[in-house]
């Protein structure tokens, strides 16, 4: 069934633990996606990302994701990743989801406050959930420089003056595939913000971060673990060493992902 993510982060953040939220970016995702969640019993955060639409339209990932979820044995929410302009935002909400992330990170802090402000706005009374960002999660390096980091103070006076439902925080992942390193995360940062926010924060950049990593983030208020890059390099290991038809191969693809999405299950969980 098709839900909001409110009371699925709430849940989480009150008993200090997570999800993974993959992002979907063709039906055979989607479908590998809910499969798994229906596996284990578990809520979906099926997440879409802007960033996608040029070979996999909204319209399209809506369609989908709404069929799928509606018709899935266990809640799932349809969220959009990482949009980053309002009228997409707002095509989103139109076309159905439950979920929205408006990503104006790279914004002056004043301007990420109203920009979000008017996507809460239009976004609450409808019964959507939204997502924001304070501090960068910037891709394939490490945020070494503090500057970048999530500030507490900036944090708590964003999500006062915004209504956010959930906070994606920069606490020294990175998007993508991390170059030979693992990443080092400020744990004091992420507690310190936990302590002061009620809301579910999120990470971003789950992927390679490390299952230790993970579970420490999850029992520090870390509700929602964004995952993509993973599923790739699965799928693409999978292909490599799978022989056979197109539909062999395909079924190796979709067995690698799904294994991956129960690990994150796995070390998130309660
Ligand atoms: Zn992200």
């Amino acid at each position: 069934m098709l839900v909001s993510s409110y009371d699925i982060l709430r849940d989480a953040k009150k008993r200090s633990f997570g999800y993974p939220a993959p992002d979907y970016f063709d039906y055979d995702s989607a479908k590998c996606f809910v499969e798994t969640a229906e596996k284990l019993n578990k809520p979906l955060i099926l997440s879409y990302a802007q960033v996608f639409d040029s070979f996999f339209p909204l319209e399209d990932a809506a369609d989908i994701g709404l069929y799928l979820a509606k018709k899935a044995a266990v809640p799932v929410v349809l969220h959009l990743d990482h949009g980053t302009a309002e009228e997409y935002v707002e095509k989103a909400i139109d076309l159905g989801f439950t979920s929205v992330m408006l990503d104006a990170s790279t914004d002056p802090f004043e301007e990420n406050i109203r920009r979000t402000k008017e996507i809460v706005k239009k976004a609450h009374p409808l019964g959507i959930c939204v997502e924001a960002e304070v501090g960068h999660v910037g891709s394939g390096s490490i945020a070494e420089d503090s500057g970048v980091y999530t500030e507490v103070e900036e944090a708590k006076r964003f999500t006062e003056e915004t209504g956010v439902d959930s906070l994606a925080v920069s606490i020294g992942t990175a998007h993508g595939v991390y170059k030979n390193v693992k990443p080092v995360l400020n744990f004091q940062r992420l507690s310190e913000l936990n302590e002061v926010l009620e809301i579910p924060l999120v990470l971003h950049g789950g992927s390679g971060t490390g299952d230790e990593n993970i579970s420490k983030c999850v029992k520090n208020g870390i509700c929602k673990v964004n995952v993509y890059t993973e599923f790739l390099l699965a799928a693409a290991a999978a292909l490599k060493e799978q022989e056979g038809d197109l539909h062999t191969m395909k079924a190796a693809a979709k067995a690698a992902v799904s294994e991956v999405l129960s690990h994150y299950y796995n070390i998130c969980g309660e």
